[in-house]
């Protein structure tokens, strides 16, 4: 007989791994035992037959589905005695770190159940190994019940019988709860309380069907919920929200109540079913309100993941729901019962709550289908903090992330763990949130920071977190320029090193020269850039509200490539204006008044869709280029004329040749296709003349302008067919959520260089 040591490394705690791992080896007669351990999981096994293939291959075979293995190493140990086959019970490893599962949404068993086990019969928080919450409610790791906040629930002899069983789906499930030991639902109402699941379920679906809002605490935050198919409903709650104008999600019954609202390929539809749940961006076919979108012809589609969800649908006759987060316009989602009592009872008919507390804020994950993957705009709920694995030693390396769509990150051992979807660090909530954020990972992941990595921006608030913290820990930090943080965060997630093209296009980020960059071809590796080609600047007055206003972007263009036009009352961007107004912006921009040079590609979007008709004065981020490719007429190969001369690429020609067309009567629809054609000719010329100067074959294209579905797909096209390599993001969004991992990619290249 031998003892073997077998390590496994992935993500195999908080998963059901070591429950697992016992069925398997007891199954198997084996002996020995499976303990948490540093960044995996450890096993010790008796073996009578050498070295043990069989149980390796079906370790890996049949892992519970939210695992994922990355590593098995076997080594012969020193003989062992073992009567069984055991789990042994976490030690707090100091100064190691443990692995912290993502919430996972209910499992198929665990939905039997809840019809068929006789102290779970709809018991709202039903969970197993398989499921249910673990980020949200973990306090501190190992992940064990006492550190996480169903710490004060004691389980009852049933529930315990069952968690020490382990041939039972919930042995050592941590928030293993029932009807009659677990948190309870409650629902208030006008100062009235009714509790029983049932009372409420029923409760709920009866104001939702009477045109009614309700608030309904999930696993990250309180939701805000109406009946999708009531405009009257949606626009209510659309006020409710402080004049929200963002689209709304949509959660459906099924995917066949899916199909009734928009157009699904097989890939969404794996993609909302998979356990992380995401809100999936589809295509609307017009059946929901229109105000659940607000004129875009996409819908973002979301399945039910909580108990709760599903025993709600069940009394409802409508099968979609507005599925919103319940905060103000730019703070994070209302986590705490008191704060939801407190601000949620104006806006709402019900609120529908749960004594466990929320730990740790999650939004729901927004995704969407881009050149044939499921690619991720929001990362939050079903995957924070799932740690992408690098080629990098990133020990101890904080990235603080952008400004608007903020996540951090930090560095371990040769991985990063982004956390989740913040948000706009300019809210003061939102700037807290972001700091009690960070406090906590460093405690959950034991983070000590030894390098910091921020934005090139000074002004953004999370480089100001950077700089006080370099000061305070007297710490080296480096500042990274935003485009080459872009691409970093591409090529890491894509485990590629080497020199690529870098094509950055997005809103606003500081270049080199002091002015705004957003459209850039670069060639670049983690270490360094060199920019060799980018959009022409165009000078735009407005400071911050330049994001907000496209009219500023339409004029300057005008003004700059077709100052014909800026007189022509023909055009509606000059006629709704007015004539003083657009004097008065000109007269500004061109003595240079709170006037910045930008060369985005973000702004380009904003000009023509101002031009065009489509957006004046955004009231949500990114409205106007997401309102001009929703305007795309399909089918259409037609483009715009463009210039590239001197590493420079101008827009002239396409800007005075849509102030035409606009005049001329073209539908927005056509200008718009037309548009994205040119701007697609216009990357892919750019990318071929940056590449014939360097020689590199291999392009990373990064940026939030690349969540643009139609103008993407059109650009992989184009570039895969002239041979090309591409790499895009998938589980990292291409938008400055995606930055902070860019980040420390280039400090850990610094590092590792000896420049710092
Ligand atoms: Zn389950
Ligand atoms: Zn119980
Ligand atoms: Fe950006």
């Amino acid at each position: 007989m031998k003892t073997y040591r077998i390590e496994i490394e992935g993500l195999v705690q908080g998963v059901g791994f070591r429950p697992f791992v016992f069925r398997l080896a007891s199954g198997m007669g084996l002996k020995g035992s499976v303990e948490n351990h540093t960044s995996g999981v450890r096993i010790f096994l008796n073996s009578n037959n050498g070295y043990p293939y069989g149980f390796i291959d079906r370790l890996r075979s049949e892992a519970p589905l939210q695992s994922h293995i990355e590593s098995v190493e076997c080594f012969a140990s020193e003989p062992l005695e073992f009567s069984d086959f055991s789990i042994v019970a976490s030690r707090d490893i100091s100064d190691e770190v443990t692995r912290i599962s993502p919430d996972i949404a209910i499992c198929s068993d665990c939905l039997h159940d809840l019809d068929n086990q006789k102290h779970r019969k709809g018991y709202p928080l039903i969970n197993c190994t398989n499921c249910g919450p673990r980020f949200s409610i973990v306090m501190g790791v190992p992940y064990d019940r006492k550190k996480t906040t169903m710490s004060e629930f004691e389980m009852c002899t049933v529930c315990s019988t069952e968690y020490n069983n382990v041939y039972d789906r919930r042995f050592h499930a941590q928030p293993v709860a029932c009807n009659q030991c677990g948190p309870r639902y409650r629902l208030n109402s006008k100062g009235e309380t009714i509790s029983g699941t049932e009372a409420i379920v029923k409760a709920s679906a009866a104001v939702i069907e009477s045109g009614g809002i309700v608030a309904v605490k999930g696993t990250g935050g309180y939701h805000l919920v109406c009946n999708a198919m009531n405009e009257k409903a949606v626009y209510a709650l659309r006020h409710a929200k402080g004049r929200e104008d963002k689209p709304f999600a949509v959660m459906c019954r099924d995917i066949e109540a899916v199909r009734q609202i928009a157009v699904i390929c097989d890939g969404e539809t794996a993609a909302l079913a998979s356990w992380q749940k995401p809100v999936m961006i589809l295509e609307d076919r017009g059946v929901v309100a229109p105000s659940v979108s607000n004129g875009l012809r996409t819908v973002g589609v979301i399945l039910p993941y909580m108990p709760f969800h599903y025993l709600l649908f069940r009394e409802l006759n409508t099968s979609a729901i507005v599925f919103t987060s319940a905060n103000m316009a730019g703070e994070p989602v209302i986590t705490g019962d008191r704060e939801a009592a407190g601000s949620l009872e104006v806006m709402c008919n019900a609120i529908v709550s749960y004594n466990r507390e929320i730990y740790n804020r999650t939004d729901d994950s927004v995704a969407r289908f881009i050149a044939g993957e499921p690619r991720l705009s929001r990362r939050s709920r079903g995957y924070a903090p799932s740690p992408v694995r690098t080629d990098h030693v990133t020990e101890g390396i904080f990235g603080a992330g952008a400004e608007l769509s903020n996540c951090f990150a930090i560095g371990r051992n040769d991985e990063v763990i982004l956390s989740q979807h913040i948000g706009d660090l300019r809210n003061s909530a939102t700037m807290e949130f972001y700091e009690s954020a960070y406090r906590r990972f460093s405690e959950m992941f034991r983070f000590r920071p030894s390098l910091l990595a921020c934005d090139m921006h000074p002004d953004y608030l999370s480089s100001a977190f950077a700089g006080n913290l370099a000061y305070e820990k007297r710490l080296p930090l480096i500042n990274v320029q935003h485009h080459h943080a872009h691409i970093a965060s591409c090529m890491a997630e894509n485990r590629t090193g080497g020199e690529v093209i870098g094509v950055a296009m997005d809103g606003v980020g500081l270049g080199n020269d002091g002015r705004i960059w957003g459209g850039e071809f670069m060639a670049a590796d983690f270490c360094s850039f060199e920019r060799h080609l980018h959009f022409e600047y165009v000078a735009i007055a407005g400071g911050d509200r330049v994001s907000w206003e496209p009219w500023r972007s339409g004029l300057s263009w005008l003004g700059r490539y077709c100052p014909e036009a800026v007189s022509c009352q023909q055009l509606p961007l000059i006629a709704g204006t007015g004539e003083e107004k657009t004097r008065l912006y000109l007269e500004l921009a061109g003595k240079g008044i709170n006037t910045m040079e930008y060369s985005s590609a973000g702004r380009l979007f904003d000009a023509v869709a101002a031009i065009t008709g489509l957006d004046y004065v955004s009231k949500f981020h990114a409205e106007a280029p997401m309102r001009l490719e929703s305007a795309v007429k399909h089918g259409i190969d037609r483009s715009y004329p463009f210039s590239i001369s001197e590493g420079v690429i101008s827009f002239g020609d396409t800007i005075r040749a849509i102030a035409g067309d606009v005049i001329a009567g073209r539908p927005a629809g056509e200008i718009s296709a037309m548009f994205h054609n040119c701007m697609a000719e216009a990357i892919i010329q750019g990318t071929e003349i940056v590449s014939s100067k360097t020689g590199i074959k291999r392009v990373a294209l990064s940026g939030g302008t690349f969540q643009n579905r139609y103008l993407t797909e059109r650009v992989a096209e184009g570039l895969l067919s002239r041979g090309f390599l591409l790499f895009f993001h998938r589980n990292v969004p291409s938008n400055d959520g995606g930055l902070a991992l860019g980040q420390i990619a280039v400090a850990a290249a610094h590092r590792a260089a000896g420049l710092v």
